[in-house]
């Protein structure tokens, strides 16, 4: 397996590769979550490029930036074993300058939800993967569902821009018990990791209420809210696959999103229904 440091070391690589391209961009502190993007990506192109960079654009002031988990020598383990070809790790310098273009995320979606409790994460984020997409030019990039938003929003830049790659959303994975994988979960005590759990088992109920009939937004949040024991709730939303706000659910075309803080924690989860 390949590392690379440097973009213009990646350059030269990705212009000696031939045929399919599958590229997935992570932060590292690799969990079953990532391996599964990983694994799809193996299975389906001829080469396969991780990235692991915690980027600081997307991390506000506050954030846990400076603690963010970094295992880089376990990280390269699973990537060599799950059969990628090359891992780009660089410096914050090596792709940031301090002057440089910037690309902002669109006023009115990048600005709800996360965007609304984040402001400015999703212009980082969209940075970032911007220039990855034009480092890596991948045939296809491979993005969770856990990251809703984020897989929305780069699916709309991958349209507007007129980028040559296929977005890939992948389904997301959890625990036994139903907890969504995330690097921030080892954040988490164990009687923190109990009432963090109470993320997935609202969106499960939200699901039992919609198969037996309920479909008005309002009622099922309500719903949600008696289930959930959290420290404090950011947002529960139903949104369509637009993110647009939904008054009744569509099956089929919705998304039910939950942020709420445990303990010092952030944590977010949702279900497509
Ligand atoms: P991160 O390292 O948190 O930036 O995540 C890198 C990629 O892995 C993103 O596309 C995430 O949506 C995806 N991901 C993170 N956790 C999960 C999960 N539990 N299941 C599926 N994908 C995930």
């Amino acid at each position: 397996m390949r590392e690379f440091t440097t973009p213009q070391a990646l350059q030269t690589f990705r212009r000696s590769l031939t045929g399919s391209i599958g590229f997935v961009p992570t932060m590292g502190a690799l969990h079953n979550g990532h391996i599964s993007l990983i694994k799809e990506s193996v299975a389906h192109n001829d080469h396969t490029i991780v990235s692991i960079f915690v980027n600081p654009t997307q991390f506000l002031e506050g954030e846990d930036l400076d603690k963010y988990p970094r295992k880089i020598e376990a990280d390269l383990k699973i990537c060599e074993m799950a059969g990628v070809e090359a891992v780009f790790m660089p410096t914050t310098d090596a792709v940031y300058n301090p002057d440089e273009m910037r690309f902002l995320a669109p006023r009115v979606k990048g600005y709800i939800l996360e965007g609304y409790h984040r402001p400015g994460h999703f212009d980082g984020m969209l940075q970032i993967v911007l220039k990855l997409l034009n480092l890596v030019r991948p045939t296809r990039a491979y993005f969770g569902k856990k990251d809703a938003q984020q897989l929305y929003l780069i699916q709309k830049m991958v349209h507007d821009l007129y980028l040559d790659t296929e977005i890939v959303p992948c389904e997301i994975v959890r625990e036994e018990d139903g907890l969504a994988l995330s690097s921030r979960n080892i954040y988490l005590s164990d009687s923190d990791r109990i009432r963090a759990l109470t993320l997935s088992k609202a969106l499960k109920h939200a699901t039992h209420l919609i198969i037996s009939g309920e479909r008005k937004s309002e009622a099922i949040i309500q719903e949600m809210k008696q289930v959930l024991n959290v420290d404090k709730l950011d947002y529960i939303a139903i949104v369509d696959r637009n993110f647009d706000r939904l008054e009744e659910v569509i099956v089929k075309e919705s998304i039910i999103l939950i942020a709420a803080w445990v303990g010092g924690t952030r944590l977010i989860d949702n279900i497509w229904v």
